[in-house]
């Protein structure tokens, strides 16, 4: 199905395409800068948040580098550099902004509906591991952003942080751990419901679930003609839009290249899912309370970093262990298998075997998880919980992850595992690509995007933008005052800790 020039079924200032929480992200700022644009979501599924938004699909960790490890690399000389953590924990900071603006202007009843606090802590074993830690926390606890993180190697105390995971451990091995109140619980399938619920509430919004974006073309005048198949069955439609943002999650590459763009040119998709063992048991539930990382094994991606979840969903308190990694040749976990076969073009083909030369030791890693037993991941959960029963635990498929390949003069490809914006066309079109640090940073991505794509009316934006995000067009790191107030308000209008 190609978009028709000479029919127009509907025509919006900006077209949404994906039902999730950088969608949902994405048009409820939209529509708090510039009430009266017009904004048409399409979203693929029957709801929205079905694919990697969904609470069940991601591990809700409110990314702020408190207990992530591969945030703070240990450099050649020993000495751990944080410059990564303070980019992902300001980034955070701006999330937090602006969900404190949503509910202290009523658009969330209240921060519980999505968001609780559950403190972070990173574990290690080994001496080594434990002397790495130490270092790492005395490079982060004197920073503003990473204030009250403690560091322990006493048993006792890491009884009290985490009882759960010292049951049953026997003595001898060197253990250690840091333990940050600030941390979070985030549903980001809640929030995706309750951000487009606001804008289902407001004038000049159309949400068309069951209806698939299938190809998007620009024509002369600068519009963009958008080709929307009904999945249920009705009238496909014919869109049109002067602004398009590609919120497709694993469907963005596709519709990327759709649009023919020149920066879409060269890039292609590495699928990566994943699996959790979850575990419902109230008892089991109620004797851990943080989100626990570890440290990821050799050849690991950095999003496979083994960690156990307190996750809140619904009111209801579970736990996670995972993830572990799978392939599978679908952008989406409702996807295709020719997802990753439609995607080949010959401007990418080239990066593509170049990844797959330079990357042997994460292929070795992927076949090893692919192969995985039962007993294995069990082994692998009896790290964190000495004590788990097979019975207290079922394997979840979670969401699919599409890491980002680019082509690069020196290696002819690389592959990335952190998000990548691409805009388009006069900045009338912007898709997101990428995974990590996710959902936790929608809100700074897509302020990335809006000041890319709308440089005039960003002036005038500005304003509004300081009262919803007071540390809009600052750094919070580097501003101690601005700093304590930033956490300060957010964590009483949030009910957070820290
Ligand atoms: C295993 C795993 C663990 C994660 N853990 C965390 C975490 O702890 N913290 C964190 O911050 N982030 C985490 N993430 C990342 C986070 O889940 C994602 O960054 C985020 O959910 C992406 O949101 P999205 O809106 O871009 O995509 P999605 O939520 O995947 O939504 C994409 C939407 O686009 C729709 N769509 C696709 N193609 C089309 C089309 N052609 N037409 C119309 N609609 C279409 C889909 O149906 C869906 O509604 C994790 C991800 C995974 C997979």
């Amino acid at each position: 199905m190609t978009p028709t020039a000479t029919r127009t079924d509907s025509a919006y200032d900006v077209v949404l395409i994906g039902g999730g929480v950088m969608s949902a992200t994405m048009g409820a700022l939209l529509k708090l800068l510039q009430p009266d644009w017009s904004i048409g979501l399409f979203g693929r599924l029957d709801d929205v948040a079905t694919e990697s938004s969904n609470a069940w699909n991601n591990a809700g960790t409110g990314h702020a580098a408190l207990c992530e490890l591969n945030y703070t690399p240990e450099r050649a000389d020993g000495s751990i550099d944080i410059s990564k953590a303070i980019d992902v924990n300001e980034a955070f900071q701006v999330s937090r902004q602006f969900w404190a603006h949503l509910v202290e202007s009523g658009v969330i009843a209240s921060p519980r509906d999505f968001l609780n606090p559950i403190p972070h802590m990173s574990f290690v074993w080994g001496a080594d591991n434990c002397d790495f830690l130490r270092r790492r926390h005395d490079a982060l606890k004197d920073h503003p952003l990473f204030a009250g993180m403690r560091f322990s190697t006493d048993p006792a105390q890491l009884r009290q942080w985490m009882p759960l995971v010292m049951e049953g451990r026997g003595a001898g091995t060197p253990l250690a751990a840091t333990w940050s109140a600030a941390g979070t619980d985030v549903n980001f399938g809640a929030l995706t419901h309750l951000l487009i619920g606001f804008l289902s509430r407001q004038a000049g919004f159309d949400l068309k679930l069951a209806h698939a974006v299938e190809d998007l073309r620009r024509d002369a005048s600068g519009l963009w003609r958008i080709a929307v198949r009904d999945l249920a069955g009705g009238r496909d439609l014919s869109v049109a839009a002067r602004f398009v943002f590609i919120g497709a999650g694993g469907g963005a590459l596709p519709l990327l290249q759709k649009t023919g763009i020149p920066e879409a040119k060269g890039i292609a998709g590495f699928p990566v899912s994943g699996q959790f063992l979850r575990c419902t048991n109230p008892e089991l539930a109620a004797r851990h309370h943080a989100k626990v990382y570890g440290k990821a094994s050799v050849g690991a991606p950095p999003m496979s970093v083994p960690h156990l979840d307190t996750r809140v969903i619904e009111g209801r308190t579970g736990l996670l262990f995972g993830p572990y990694a799978g392939f599978s040749t679908k952008f989406l976990k409702q996807g295709s298998l020719w997802d990753l076969p439609k995607s080949i073009r010959m401007d990418n083909l080239g990066a593509m075997l170049a990844v797959a030369r330079d990357n042997m030791p994460l292929t070795r890693y992927l076949i090893g998880q692919i192969l995985q037993s039962n007993t294995a991941r069990l082994a692998a959960l009896r790290d964190f919980v000495p004590t788990a029963r097979a019975e207290d635990w079922d394997l979840i498929v979670a969401g699919q992850r599409v890491q980002v390949i680019k082509s690069d003069a020196k290696r002819g490809g690389v592959l990335q595992f952190g998000t990548e914006i691409v805009t388009g066309a006069q900045g009338s079109v912007a898709a997101l690509l990428g995974a990590s640090p996710g959902a936790s940073t929608a809100v700074p991505i897509m302020l990335t995007i809006i000041a890319r794509c709308f440089p005039v009316e960003m002036a005038r934006w500005t304003p509004r933008l300081k009262t919803m995000i007071p540390s809009f067009g600052a750094k919070v790191a580097g501003d101690a005052a601005l700093c304590a107030h930033v956490r300060d308000w957010t964590m009483r209008v949030l009910e957070l800790e820290g």
